[in-house]
Parts: C-alpha cells; structure tokens; sequence
C-alpha cells in the first residue's frame, strides 16, 4: 500500500481519543520561568496580589510550577466538542507543488466561528469566571481574534463583556467589531474617554488610534473598579499556554496513532500562545531527553521580540498598570509601524517561552510579510484555506524548510501550527494584490529608544 493510503489527508481524533487534561509544560522545566513582579516594591506577585484582577482558579494556574497535568472540567469539555478535535492535515497538494520530499503537516484551528485558536483559552477563562459567580469580564483586542472568541465564551455561559477595541481596528476592522456586537458584547474604542487611564492618553497624545498596550491599561483598570468584574488576557500568560496545550496534545496523539515523528514543528508567536500550546507535550520530551526535536518559532521582522528584543523586566501594558514580567521584550512603548498588516504586534513575548528560548530549546527567526503574504497566497491556491497574516508566518517557514529538503534530498516531517483563517483580513491582502505592501525594519536606533525606557530593578 502507498504511503498515500496510509495516512489520511486529515487524521481526525475519535471522541474517546480526544486528550481530558491540559499540559503543563513548566512541570519539565529544571528551571522556572520568572515569576510576576509588582511594579512598586518588586517583589513576586503572590494569589493574594492578583485576586483584584484575575480570577482566583486562573490565578492558581498562573502561579502552578509543578503540576503535569490539569483535568479539563466536564463543561469546558463539552464545549470543546462543538468544534474539536482540530484535523491534523497532512499538505500533499502543498508538497505535490513544491516537489519536496518533506512531508508536512498542519494542525488547524480555523475550524470555528471565532477563525482561531482563542476560543481554547477563552472558554477556560470565562468558565472559571462563572464558576467564581463573577457577572462579567473585560479584556482588550487588537485584530479582533481574541474579542471575538471570548464574545462567543462569554455568550454561551451568560457573561457579561466589554471590551476595548485598539481604535485604529475599531475603525478599519467594523465587520470584526460587529460579530462581537452580535454576540452581545459591548465594543469601546481605545483610548477611550471612560477610564482615567484612556483620558490621560488621549491628553498626552492627541489623535492618537491607540495599541494594545494601552487598550490592556484601559481593560484592567475597569475591571478592578467594577465590582463583580475581572479582567481577561488571551496570550503571554501561563494560564493561556496552558489552555492552549490542547492543540500539542491532539497533535501528538494524531501522529501517535500513525506512528509519526517530527523533526521539526513551526509555530508563529505573537504573545507565545499558539506556539506555547503545540509544543507543549514535545518540549516536554525534548527537556527530559527523550526526544530532539527542532522548535521553531517564527515572527515579523517589523516586531522582532525574540530574534532582537532584551530579556528583561518590562510592562505588559502601556498604562504601566500590570505586573512586570522578564520576557523578551521590545519595551512597552515599541510600536511597530503603521504599514505592518501581518498581526504578531505585541511587544513582548510569553516568560515560558522566553525562559526556552534563553536556555536554547527554542529557535526563533524573523521574517519580513511581503514573503509571509507571498507564501500565504501559495498555500491558499494550494491547499485550499485562506490562512491569518499571524499563521502564515508559519507557513513561510514551513515552505523554506521543505524546500531545503528539496535541495539536500532530506525527507524531514514538518509539523506547523495553522492558527486561524484570514477572512477578516482581507484590507492587508489587498495590499497586497495590489503591490502596495511594503517591508519595514525597525533600525537599531529605534530600538534603543524602547530599550532605554525598560524599568530599572
Ligand atoms: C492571536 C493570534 C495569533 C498570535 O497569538 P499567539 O498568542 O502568539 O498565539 C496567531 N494567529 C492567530 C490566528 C491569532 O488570532
């Protein structure tokens, strides 16, 4: 029988087969990433100092170190089903066209209304916030992903949202702001003038259209004021990698059943999350020795956090009312420019995957989104799904490597996470159709603007 026949274009888990617990990936770590530090006193942020911001379960999982494994409640499970488990998707049209002996493989997380993964980690969250008897969440976004999933949690367990749209989205992106709208969340744009925070910002940069650093300041603020009310965050946090680790342990039973190994597994990282959550159970093995695989992950050169960021204590948030965390970071005032339409602008990254990537487990390289929207169009007339500006990053890695293979005759298996589909996108693909994208490279220079106002410990 050919290989053809042996595995399927989509391998598919059984219900019965579908993981009932999340992965810890921090439990392999000899070394810990870094926990929260107050940005007063600069000590680590216990349950305690959190409990005003976050709810008490996520907390516990935010400052959990040790535990393997977290049993995934039965209502999160159920929820799960009406769009998991995601196909693993083996890319024989895209190998076919690059006539490569890699074999390639996607996991694909576009398969729900949300168009991403956000929706594993939004659900969590807002199930543990109903658990607590809390009325409602606020939380920020940029591109839309992240509010439109946790508009879709929220409305399925009677929550209440509000969430603060960075404001040049709001006004470039209304078909995003309207799903949210729908399913019944109220959208401000930020800055805003209902929080001191939004009003001192809007003071201080008149006109400004906002960034997400700011939208996070805004968000928090609101929620620690409102009684019954806690904020949510839909990347960088422990928390979230957590929740995300569903995508690496369906990915590992998918190829399990078939007896598929990776050499190499691709993940664009904007926060780390999606990346985060797909190696989850591999990084796991690779620490402990079992395996060596190459973790890679892949980001925007406009928005390098990794490949030329600081690692360091920063702000999450542009208010500079959030916790510090040490990541690798681009420091909290970095805005990446105006003509970046690929996503992945946060400018810092996840301490997990900060604390793997300083260790070396992990490898990071940048790339600039004229050839992550070149590549995304290959992929979309090949295999078929228009993919997200983020996970094309991906793709774009995923297509050099296979085509490395090509040249030295290697049959590597490539495993790459495909986060969402692009159909909200389309104002940066025609740009794109229209030649008027351009690449830009923030010089050193501006860089060390940023870094010169990392806090001092
Ligand atoms: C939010 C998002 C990302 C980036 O976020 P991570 O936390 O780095 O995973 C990537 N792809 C899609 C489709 C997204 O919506």
């Amino acid at each position: 029988m050919s290989e053809e026949k042996k595995i399927p274009y989509k391998i598919y888990l059984e219900e019965n087969e579908m993981p009932t617990k999340w992965h810890n990936v921090r439990a392999a770590m000899k070394d810990k990433p870094a926990p929260l530090i107050n940005p007063g006193t600069h000590e680590p942020m216990g349950f305690e100092d959190l409990r005003p911001v976050f709810c008490d379960e996520l907390i516990k999982q935010e400052l959990d170190n040790d535990t393997e494994y977290f049993d995934i409640p039965r209502e999160i499970l159920d929820f799960y089903k009406m769009y998991r488990p995601s196909p693993l998707v083996r890319a024989y049209c895209l190998e076919k066209k690059l006539d490569t002996p890699a074999k390639i493989y996607y996991k694909f997380e576009g398969n729900n209304t949300s168009g991403s993964h956000k929706l594993n980690s939004a659900i969590a969250q807002a199930y543990y916030a109903k658990e607590q008897g809390l009325k409602g969440l606020t939380t920020e976004t940029g591109a839309g992903q992240w509010g439109t999933a946790l508009s879709m949690a929220c409305a399925y367990l009677g929550l209440d949202l509000k969430v603060f749209m960075v404001k040049v989205s709001y006004e470039q992106k209304p078909f995003r702001r309207e799903v949210m709208r729908t399913y019944g969340a109220s959208v401000t744009p930020s800055p805003s003038m209902e929080t001191n925070i939004g009003k001192k910002i809007n003071a201080e940069h008149p006109g400004t259209t906002g960034s997400l650093g700011c939208a996070i300041s805004e968000a928090v603020e609101v929620a620690t004021s409102t009684e019954g009310y806690r904020y949510v965050l839909g990347s960088v946090l422990n928390q979230v990698l957590l929740h995300q680790s569903i995508i690496g342990l369906e990915t590992k039973a998918a190829l399990d059943k078939y007896g598929i190994v990776p050499d190499m597994i691709i993940g664009c990282a904007g926060g780390g999350s999606n990346l985060g959550g797909l190696i989850s159970p591999f990084m796991a093995e690779k620490i402990r020795g079992e395996k060596d695989y190459r973790i890679v992950a892949v980001e925007p050169a406009s928005c390098p956090s990794f490949t030329r960021g600081k690692y360091a204590y920063d702000f999450c948030d542009t208010g500079m009312v959030c916790p510090l965390a040490k990541m690798y970071t681009l420091g909290s005032n970095f805005i990446p420019s105006a003509n970046h339409a690929g996503g992945l602008r946060y400018h810092g990254m996840s301490p997990v995957l900060s604390k793997l990537y300083d260790d070396g487990y992990l490898e990071a390289v940048s790339v600039e989104q004229t050839s992550v929207f070149e590549a995304a169009t290959q992929f979309a007339r090949t295999e078929g799904i228009l993919p997200a500006p983020e996970s094309s990053h991906a793709i774009k890695v995923a297509i050099d490597e296979a085509k490395k293979c090509k040249e030295t005759g290697e049959e590597k298996t490539i495993v790459f996470g495909l986060t969402g589909t692009g159909y909200f996108d389309l104002t940066a693909y025609q740009k794109f159709n229209d030649g008027e994208m351009t690449d830009y490279i923030p010089t050193d220079e501006e860089l060390k603007k940023s870094f010169d106002l990392l806090p001092k410990l």
